[in-house]
């Protein structure tokens, strides 16, 4: 049975993917976008999200085309976005982050495998970008983990979530300009060289703001010796005179990360 395009999906995956979907027939959900009773998803949301085709840098905002470094993407030797991190996506987004609706990672993981096929790329490991201890233990989950596992999956490489640690304890990036949420999360992880040393990586995040975490996280891999680092996002927040779309839409009651 193909499932994504896939002809011959790995088995995990399909066991991934049947079980939302035995739990969906019996309590059957409401799309993430819109609330709508019958699909966790619905068509209607689906074909909403505004998918980005001209890449922008999200520090310097100036076009990227391959190889892109400036300022505040150093360490990067790719980095995509799948959507504008507006309605309907944002609302998911939020949906599976912080009202632990953890059946939606596995319906976004599947833009990230767009992105990622539209992309032709190709790296060793997937690795996600990782979430303090501390925070870790309050939501009881990562939620990129829980993205990028499908996803790797799909892709058929392993998925690493303890190459890349948080070392200091960072506080939200939302409310923060562009120098803060650097400054916020410079040296805050450190990666494992005996996982990624002469390795292709690929990190994975949610939304990219400012790419302040994607350099950060990348950096830390770089001088455990990774090879290439490639960067992934589902969304990318949109920067509107009173800041990012990613503080503006968050409504949601927890406010931490
Ligand atoms: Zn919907
Ligand atoms: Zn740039």
């Amino acid at each position: 049975m193909p499932l994504w395009g896939i002809q011959k999906p790995p088995k995990k995956l399909i066991f991934y993917h049947n079980f939302w979907r035995v739990l969906d027939t019996i309590f059957p959900p409401h799309c993430a976008g819109c609330g709508t009773l019958g699909d966790r998803w619905c068509t209607d949301c689906a074909s909403g999200i505004r998918k980005i085709n001209t890449y922008t840098c999200p520090y310097c905002k100036r076009p990227i085309k391959d190889k892109h470094h400036c300022d505040g993407i150093k360490s990067l030797d790719f980095l995509r976005a799948f959507a504008y991190y507006a309605p309907p996506i944002s609302i998911a987004v939020q949906q599976l982050k912080y009202q632990r609706n953890i059946g939606m990672a596995e319906i976004l993981a599947f833009y990230l495998l767009e992105l990622y096929n539209t992309n032709k790329i190709d790296v060793d490991m997937v690795i996600p970008i990782p979430l303090s201890e501390k925070r870790h233990k309050s939501r009881g989950y990562n939620q990129v983990s829980l993205l990028a596992r499908p996803f790797a999956l799909a892709i058929r490489r392993p998925i690493y979530n303890q190459a890349l640690t948080r070392i200091r304890d960072t506080r939200s990036q939302v409310g923060l300009n562009r120098q803060e949420r650097s400054s916020n999360v410079t040296g805050a992880f450190t990666a494992n060289p005996t996982i990624v040393a002469g390795k292709t990586i690929l990190l994975i995040d949610d939304v990219l703001t400012t790419g302040a975490t994607m350099e950060a996280s990348a950096h830390a891999l770089k001088i455990a010796g990774a090879r290439g680092i490639m960067g992934l996002t589902l969304a990318q927040a949109i920067q509107t005179s009173n800041g990012y779309s990613d503080q503006l839409i968050n409504t949601a009651s927890e406010t931490n990360y």
